[in-house]
């Protein structure tokens, strides 16, 4: 179980004084979805990992810090439509307008994990729509992160992992087809190639589902005849 602890801060965009609830620290056990999504009990704590000033709508990991230029982009009328969208879950807005500060700020790889992490909430709910919106939205932020030369993960291969699975959970197989193919021409790392190739199996079933990375690595051994 996770134990709850209280934030106290101050919005560093409006002064305002701030509480939050958050959880304790939490680890997880068991395998990565194939987006990277972790097991529990880390998983469910995602609630915590934005929060959103009640005063201003500034909306970060911690509103105590803000970039330069971030209370500039939060009165921008894209930010505000975004902070009370009503097609979004609530806590998905806050990551997107997170999202969104980042990208203003030039900060791509970072504003394609706050749209992911968008994408996750809006899993738990059960919107599939406002999911692959999300998905759309960080695939082509993970492209435009990748022509300034901005990575999202250091091990080589593991970008084109996630922007295959963004792809194919967003409903793009065609897409995701493409990457799946040029990264296995690479001739990847064996995770990354195990990934790829399941990857490609739930791309030919159409499959849009959440899948784990404990079951790219079980197709690896070959099937008892
Ligand atoms: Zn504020």
């Amino acid at each position: 179980m996770t134990h709850l602890r209280h934030l106290n801060t101050t919005c560093a965009v409006c002064g305002e004084a701030c509480r939050f609830t958050v959880p304790e620290a939490a680890g997880c056990v068991g395998s990565r979805d194939l987006d990277t999504r972790p097991a529990e009990p880390l998983r469910s704590t995602i609630y915590a990992w934005v929060k959103r000033c009640p005063s201003c709508g500034y909306c970060a990991p911690d509103p105590g810090k803000a970039p330069e230029g971030a209370a500039d982009v939060v009165k921008l009328p894209r930010y505000r439509w975004q902070l009370d969208a009503r097609k979004f879950p609530n806590i998905a807005n806050t990551f997107l307008c997170w999202s969104i500060i980042q990208e203003d700020l030039g900060l791509l790889a970072q504003a394609a994990w706050a749209s992911l992490h968008a994408a996750w909430v809006c899993d738990d709910e059960g919107e599939d729509v406002p999911a692959r919106i999300c998905r759309k939205r960080a695939a082509d932020l993970l492209r435009r992160a990748w022509e300034k030369g901005e990575r999202l993960a250091g091990l080589e291969g593991t970008d084109e992992a996630v922007l295959a699975d963004l792809l194919r959970r967003a409903g793009r197989f065609r897409e995701a087809r493409t990457v799946v193919a040029e990264t296995l021409e690479k001739n990847p790392l064996p995770i990354i190639a195990d990934i790829m190739r399941l990857q490609a199996r739930l791309i030919a079933a159409s499959d849009r589902g959440a899948h784990t990375v404990a079951e790219a690595r079980r197709f690896r051994q070959p099937v008892p005849l």
